[in-house]
């Protein structure tokens, strides 16, 4: 497999820093809304904070890949003092919980780091600096159509478990209709 360069993007969390606004959700579900900036829902937003105002406990989270099934873990980490289920740092969409889901839909959201914008809008907003944004070059593994074609199977399956596949066949069928 031929290996290409890409650079590869990073938003590093200073977590003790956040203060819990939530201006990166309200700045990202804003970015991601259809048609842009036209409304404002946090459940649509790739990050998330998650909060527990009596253990002072604000932890910016970003939606990573999705998986289909949940996991057997329920550890409790102690960090600082402060106590935290294993689930607070898992970034995957999953059936164990609501979070990064898209809420008409149920398909699952994931970072795209604010594609075309210079600076991903949840770093722009977040003015107290919890959230850095870095760039590195790394040589990668070409993506295939394989990849792609899997990646694709992923969104259609779980459109098919929410409305069933007769309705989503009929509803591909309208937009082909359309064109
Ligand atoms: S914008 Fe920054 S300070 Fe506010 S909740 Fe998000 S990460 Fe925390
Ligand atoms: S980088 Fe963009 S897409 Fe990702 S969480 Fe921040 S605002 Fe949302």
């Amino acid at each position: 497999m031929s290996k290409v360069k890409k650079i590869v993007k990073n938003i590093r969390v200073d977590a003790d820093k956040c203060n819990g606004c939530r201006g990166c959700e309200i700045a990202c579900s804003a970015f991601h809304a259809e048609p842009k900036y036209s409304s404002v829902n946090p459940a649509r937003s790739r990050i998330r904070v998650l909060t527990n105002r009596l253990k002072d406990i604000w932890l910016p989270v970003f939606a990573g890949e999705y998986t289909p099934t949940e996991c057997a873990g329920r550890d409790i980490y102690t960090i600082d003092g402060k106590e935290y289920e294993e689930c607070a740092f898992c970034r995957a969409a999953c059936p164990s919980r609501d979070m990064f889901k898209e809420p008409d839909s149920g398909l699952p959201l994931r970072c795209d780091m604010c594609e075309g914008e210079d600076e991903p809008l949840c770093v722009k907003w977040c003015l107290t600096n919890v959230l850095v944004y870095e760039e590195r070059e790394v040589w990668v593994e070409e993506e295939t159509e394989e990849m792609k074609q899997e990646e694709l199977h992923v969104g259609l399956e779980s459109l098919a478990d929410k409305y069933g596949r007769d309705k989503l066949m009929d509803a591909v069928a309208r937009m082909n209709a359309k064109d």
